[in-house]
C-alpha cells in the first residue's frame, strides 16, 4: 500500500524550495530555523500588532510600545543609524500617517483581520495562509497585505505589483481578484504606499500547478542545492544556512538555531508572511 504524506505548507515553503532545495530541508524537515536577529524583521511584528489595535480602536501607539519594549535590550543586528528608540519613533510617525491618510477600512475587523486560510491539496496534504486583512482600500474591496520596509517599493512600469507571488498566492487560496500591499516605509521622512492590482484566474491555475509541482517534488525528496555562485547576487550569501553547507560551525552557531523534535509540524508556529 502506498505510503500516505501528510504536510502542511506555506507560501513561505514554496518560496523557499524555489529559492534552494537543501536550504528548504535544512531549515523545514532537518529544523535549522534563523534566530531572530534581525530589528527590522521583529519590529515588523510589533507594528502589525498595533495596526490590529488601530482597527479595534485602541491606542495603536501604546499597543506599538508594549509588543516592542521587551526588546529594548535583545541583541540585535541594526541597521546603520538605527536603534531601539528610533525604530518605535517611526512606527508611531508611520501610524500616525495611516490614520491621517484614512484610506483603508476593514469594515468587519471581527473576522477580516489575520485570516487563517486552507486549502487541499491532492495526496491529503493542504496549505494555509494568514491573510492580514480583508476590506478596501481607496473605497476597493481587496484583500490586503501589509509591509515594513525601510525602501518604497517599485512600482514602475504600471501593473508590476500583479506579478508578485505573494500575492498571487493569497488571491489563489482566497479566490479574491482584487489585492493590496500597504507599505510602511521606515525612512527619514516615513512614507505609507497604498498600492493596489488586480489577479487574474490564469495566474491563480498558475500558482496551483506551481504549488502541485513544487510539493510532488518535496514529497519525492528532491533537495539539491542551489547555489549562488557566480551570479551577480550570490544567493548563498544571504542564505541562513551556509554555514551548514560549508561546514562552518561559527557560521551556523551565529545564525541559526536547532528546533528539538524538528520533523515534527511544530514549525507551522512560525508562520510569518
Ligand atoms: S548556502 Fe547556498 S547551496 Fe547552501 S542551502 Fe543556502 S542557498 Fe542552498
Amino acid at each position: 500500500m502506498a505510503k500516505v504524506v501528510s504536510m502542511v505548507y506555506s507560501f513561505s515553503q514554496i518560496r523557499q524550495y524555489l529559492r534552494c532545495p537543501r536550504s528548504y530541508r535544512y531549515r523545514y524537515l532537518d529544523g535549522w530555523g534563523e534566530k531572530d536577529t534581525r530589528a527590522g524583521m521583529v519590529f515588523g511584528r510589533c507594528f502589525e500588532d498595533a495596526l490590529a489595535a488601530y482597527f479595534r480602536e485602541e491606542d495603536c501607539g501604546a499597543a506599538l510600545f508594549r509588543s516592542w519594549e521587551p526588546y529594548r535590550d535583545a541583541a540585535f543586528e541594526y541597521k546603520r543609524g538605527e536603534t531601539w528608540d528610533r525604530l518605535l519613533h517611526q512606527g508611531i510617525r508611520l501610524l500616525e500617517r495611516f490614520a491621517q491618510d484614512d484610506r483603508v477600512r476593514v469594515p468587519n475587523r471581527g473576522k477580516d483581520l489575520q485570516i487563517k486560510m486552507f486549502r487541499a491539496l491532492s495526496g491529503g496534504s493542504e496549505f494555509v495562509a494568514y491573510l492580514d486583512a480583508i476590506g478596501e482600500v481607496d473605497g476597493t474591496p481587496c484583500l490586503i497585505d501589509w509591509k515594513t520596509t525601510t525602501s518604497r517599493y517599485v512600482e514602475d512600469p504600471a501593473g508590476l505589483l500583479s506579478l508578485d507571488p505573494q500575492l498571487i498566492c493569497y488571491s489563489w487560496i482566497s479566490g479574491i481578484s482584487e489585492v493590496a500591499l500597504v507599505v510602511f516605509v521606515r525612512k527619514h521622512v516615513v512614507e505609507v504606499q497604498y498600492l493596489r492590482a488586480t489577479i487574474s484566474e490564469e495566474q491563480r491555475q498558475e500558482f496551483d500547478r506551481l504549488v502541485e509541482a513544487t510539493t510532488n517534488q518535496i514529497e519525492a525528496g528532491y533537495f539539491h542545492s542551489h547555489s549562488g555562485i557566480r551570479f551577480p547576487q550570490n544567493g548563498c550569501l544571504s542564505c541562513p544556512h551556509l554555514g551548514l553547507c560549508l561546514n562552518d560551525e561559527q557560521l551556523v552557531a551565529a545564525n541559526l538555531i536547532r528546533k528539538a523534535g524538528a520533523s515534527d509540524l511544530d514549525w507551522l508556529d512560525e508562520l510569518v508572511d
